[in-house]
């Protein structure tokens, strides 16, 4: 499609439109979800290219019967030819005369969001000396890529704050065209932002007395239009520093959404939205102080209940084997006990479960005094029940499926009387 075909160029505004199909293509895809592709002779409809996303709309016409017919347009592609292909479930003949009807909602926040984006970036180039290297126009947020190290907060927010006094300054942004060989000497003369690899008329968008840059997108006819600009994020990524932004009822819906998350959060905490900084603050620093206390708090009960299992088993032929299991502790407390138990008294074996969960957690472990190897006989053992586990000399670990807990206990036990009797 020529150029000056392509309605949106001219007049970006330009919401409804006459056309004929010029050709019409079947894409193979799953049935019965087909899709058609149509090229119109002229068409307003945006096809996603240089960040921004495609337009969306209706295709209207009458059928030869006189009923009236509604076609959307799904998706907007341009091909390698220069083709604009509009996708459509439904097919229509070539030759047929069509009205299309662009979806203005979606277009003009497109704009928006479009036209914030070339005023940011001036404004990056100006105050940061930040050349943008890439822009895309997302479903919720756009991006722009600076080539750049890291920025502060407080440019940031100057930035922001330019931004918004040239919207409201409402300064024009107007088309223009160039040929090749001018808008290179524009660019040599450091009056044009950027220039893509294109052959031919040059399309030229200017924001007064700000910006100058090449671009075939839709743009706003002023900066007032964009409403406002807000930058939600700044991120750092390979090439330098992504900035995330919204403009015009994206930047107010998402200052809304941010403001019901403040008032939420603040309400859970009885306080207001200001506080909460400070208040989150000593809320961590007061719970990494009770994490604290309760970890001594789980040492000290782990000791004392080690002492009395000890005090409760007395040794036999030379051995304290004491055999326990827990519904209602957790597997770390069970692992804490099963080594204070050990450390108790000489002589001293505890095979613990954990069973708040199945498979159950079990630990052996045994005094220094003794010599056998707990993490070979647990994995032994653990083996012919076809399962994995071990550990180190003095403390070992594995899971059992709590059906195969009494079975495991069995052999564990005979094992450690046996290494005990020094039989291997
Ligand atoms: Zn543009």
């Amino acid at each position: 499609m020529p150029d000056s075909d392509r309605l949106y160029y001219s007049d970006p505004f330009l919401k409804t439109f006459t056309a004929t199909i010029h050709d019409a293509r079947k894409v193979p895809g799953p049935e019965p979800t087909s899709v058609w592709q149509l090229a119109l002779d002229r068409s307003a409809f945006y096809p996603t290219s240089g960040g921004q996303p495609f337009d969306i709309g209706l295709l209207k016409t009458t059928s030869t019967a006189g009923a009236n017919i509604e076609i959307p347009v799904e998706q907007v592609e341009e091909d390698e030819s220069g083709t604009v292909w509009h996708f459509v479930q439904q097919p229509l003949s070539k030759g047929t005369q069509v009205e299309g009807q662009i979806d203005w909602s979606r277009r003009f926040d497109h704009m928006q969001q479009h036209t914030g984006q070339h005023l940011l970036s001036a404004v990056f180039v100006r105050e940061l000396q930040a050349p943008t290297v890439s822009f895309h126009l997302g479903e919720q947020a756009s991006t722009i890529d600076l080539a750049t190290s890291m920025i502060a907060h407080h440019s940031l927010e100057r930035v922001e704050r330019i931004a918004n006094e040239i919207i409201a300054e409402d300064r024009s942004v107007t088309i223009s065209y160039a040929s090749r060989a001018e808008a290179e000497a524009m660019l040599a003369a450091g009056e044009l932002r950027k220039l893509p690899d294109r052959e031919g008329t040059i399309r030229v968008i200017d924001i007064a007395d700000l910006d100058r840059n090449a671009c075939g997108g839709t743009h706003l006819r002023a900066t007032g239009q964009i409403g406002g600009l807000l930058i939600r994020r700044l991120e750092k990524v390979s090439r330098g520093v992504r900035i995330e932004f919204v403009c015009g009822l994206r930047a107010v819906r998402s200052a809304r959404t941010d403001a019901a998350i403040l008032t939420d959060t603040a309400g859970l905490l009885s306080t207001g939205a200001p506080e909460l900084p400070g208040l989150i603050k000593q809320m961590l620093a007061d719970s990494k102080t009770a994490a604290k206390e309760r970890q001594k708090l789980r040492e000290e009960l782990a000791t004392y209940q080690a002492s009395e299992l000890v005090k409760e088993a007395p040794p036999e032929n030379g051995l304290r084997l004491i055999v326990r299991g827990w519904k209602d502790r957790d597997r770390d407390f069970v692992k804490l006990l099963a080594s204070r138990a050990a450390a108790a008294a000489p002589s001293t074996v505890a095979f613990f479960s954990a069973t708040d969960s199945d498979p159950a957690c079990i630990f052996l472990a045994r005094s220094t005094d003794l010599k056998f190897n707990c993490g070979q006989i647990l994995k032994e053992a653990l083996a012919t029940l076809g399962l994995r586990g071990g550990g180190s000399p003095d403390l070992a670990q594995g899971e059992v499926p709590a059906k195969d807990e009494p079975t495991l206990r069995a052999a564990v036990t005979d094992a450690v009387h046996r290494a005990m009797a020094g039989i291997e």
